[in-house]
């Protein structure tokens, strides 16, 4: 193994992969309608990794110390047989954990198929638990209960489950409470995120943002919260336990309380360009180096330069004026939160 650092000391432990830009929903904060409408050209199939070229990327980024991988995407159940890629991913010799980000969508059919090739965990996005506002959220896409459905498969099947939501102030600020409520019964941890201002197609303002005190005041109405050390140097949740002794939260507060100097993660986005920072307007192309005559050393080297003259800290400098200055920006349906 040879690890690698940053400009700022920051090591590269984490890969997030999208296997897909395509989503069958349309949330108004990451892929909204208007913009991702039926003419929108998402990637040809030859422009995508395919699972050999991501299990070959996998390899070298494990040879950095990489142990841990997120499949995400887009919906990346989109993706046509993921448990195959799952199963080859697993099959890499210095993986310690596959998790996956899913709308949950479609995880009752694949929950089982995916854990018995070998996925460990699932975080699964649901922004409410009333219809009429969750589907203002996904565009008219996803019932609460189907998502629900896959949650329980999930956790049926031996996944180990989480549960994200996005906060946005003046649409889903009243479910806080239901939704933690919910998932405390259930025994499932629910992380709410506070809503960011990545690609370029969201409209975003700061005002929009529920901070994450006002989340954990919210929630400490159910049974006061205290915070929790993180089960990891690195982990992206702060966490809040519930002082009757049954279940957490976790807010992941990228905007009111940044944790960029803890960021040890690379993401690549399904046509193969890795990019550092989620908020990053370029990227690096590792497809073409995986299509050309380059040795796997070769491949390699060019990624560890690019971690190597790392800086990001995009959300420690964070401004209403940065914020403004949005254009080019990857979208979030790009690489995948
Ligand atoms: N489609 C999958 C899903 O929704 O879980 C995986 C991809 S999605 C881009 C990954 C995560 O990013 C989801 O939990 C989603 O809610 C979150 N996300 C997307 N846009 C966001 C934004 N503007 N602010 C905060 N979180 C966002
Ligand atoms: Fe699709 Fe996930 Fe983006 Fe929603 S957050 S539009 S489910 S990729
Ligand atoms: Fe990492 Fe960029 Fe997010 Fe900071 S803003 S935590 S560097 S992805």
């Amino acid at each position: 193994m040879n690890p690698i650092y940053d400009q700022l000391k920051r090591p590269l432990r984490d890969l997030r992969i999208s296997v897909t830009d395509r989503c069958n929903f349309r949330c108004s904060y990451c892929m909204p309608e208007e913009i991702f409408g039926p003419d929108f050209a998402f990637l040809p199939n030859d422009k995508i990794l395919s699972f050999e070229e991501i299990e070959r990327l996998v390899k070298i980024f494990v040879s950095f110390g990489v142990k841990k991988i997120r499949i995400t995407g887009g919906e990346p159940l989109m993706r046509r047989d993921l448990p195959v890629l799952v199963r080859m991913i697993r099959n890499i010799e210095g993986v310690e954990d596959i998790a996956m980000t899913t709308n949950g969508s479609l995880l009752k059919k694949y929950a089982r198929p995916l854990k018995e090739a070998g996925l460990d965990r699932v975080s699964v996005s649901l922004d409410s638990l009333d219809d009429e506002r969750f589907f203002a959220m996904n565009g008219r896409r996803g019932k609460v209960k189907t998502v629900l459905a896959g949650i329980e498969a999930a956790a049926e099947a031996g996944l180990y489950v989480k549960v994200n939501m996005v906060v946005q102030k003046g649409k889903n600020t009243e479910d806080i409470l239901p939704m933690a409520q919910y998932f405390k019964e259930k025994k499932h941890i629910l992380r709410f995120i506070e809503y960011m201002d990545v690609g370029s197609s969201n409209g975003w303002r700061l005002d929009d943002v529920v901070s994450k005190k006002s989340i954990v005041e919210e929630v400490s109405k159910i049974v006061p919260v205290k915070p929790v050390a993180p089960n990891y140097k690195g982990e992206v949740a702060t966490r809040f336990a519930y002082e009757d002794g049954d279940g957490e939260v976790g807010v992941i507060s990228s905007v009111t309380d940044s944790f960029c100097g803890n960021c040890s993660r690379a993401r690549i986005s399904a046509e193969g360009k890795m990019y550092t920072c989620l908020f990053a307007t370029e990227g690096t192309d590792l497809r073409s180096l995986l299509r050309s005559d380059l040795s796997d050393d070769d491949v390699a080297a060019q990624i560890a330069a690019v971690w190597e003259n790392r800086t990001d800290r995009y959300s420690d400098e964070r401004t209403e004026q940065t914020a403004s200055r949005r254009k080019g920006r990857i979208e979030m349906s790009h690489i995948g939160g």
